[in-house]
């Protein structure tokens, strides 16, 4: 297994809605097992694949009590609203208060292929849609408002040109 370098902000392929997911095989799992290694090394509850720089629908997570992998991920439905901040290892971990839904159902495909789906609430719901988007090429800073988002970019910038 191996840490894998974390893409960030504003780099192309996290803008890029990623590939189906086709091979269920061991070149998968070895992408997974490194992928959950680069998440808890940066201490993340969700990683996708744009974030370690591959263009595919594919997250793992472990956020709240769930912990799974879903290729070609789908959100089905979703209910309730929830108040809450939300941050990325692809922007810094800066945090910003994001209304997102109080529950989602998911559907996806296990690392073996299997479809499966499963509902949460609360943390886990927010990492299931934030983790969602990331496989279409969608940030959380882009739910921002305008003003909000350049806030988040700015101090971002800054803390890029600190390290
Ligand atoms: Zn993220």
């Amino acid at each position: 297994m191996a840490v894998m370098e974390i893409t960030e902000f504003p780099e192309r392929v996290l803008k890029e809605v990623g590939a189906a997911v086709e091979e269920f095989d061991e070149g998968l799992e070895k992408l997974v097992a490194d992928m959950f290694e680069t998440m808890y090394a940066e201490e993340g509850v969700g990683l996708a694949a744009p974030q370690v720089g591959l263009s595919l629908r594919l997250f793992v997570m472990d956020c709240a009590g769930i912990k799974l992998v879903a290729a070609n991920p789908e959100i089905v439905s979703v209910e309730g609203e929830q108040e809450g901040e939300e941050g990325c290892l692809s922007v810094g971990k800066i945090h910003a208060p994001l209304k997102r839904a109080e529950r989602a159902r998911l559907r996806a495909q296990d690392v073996k292929g299997e479809w499966f789906e499963r509902e949460a609430e609360g943390l886990a719901a927010r990492c299931f849609l934030h983790e969602t988007d990331h496989c279409d090429g969608t940030l959380f800073i882009d739910h921002l408002s305008p003003l909000r988002r350049d806030m988040v970019k700015r101090r971002f910038q800054k803390m890029k040109r600190w390290r």
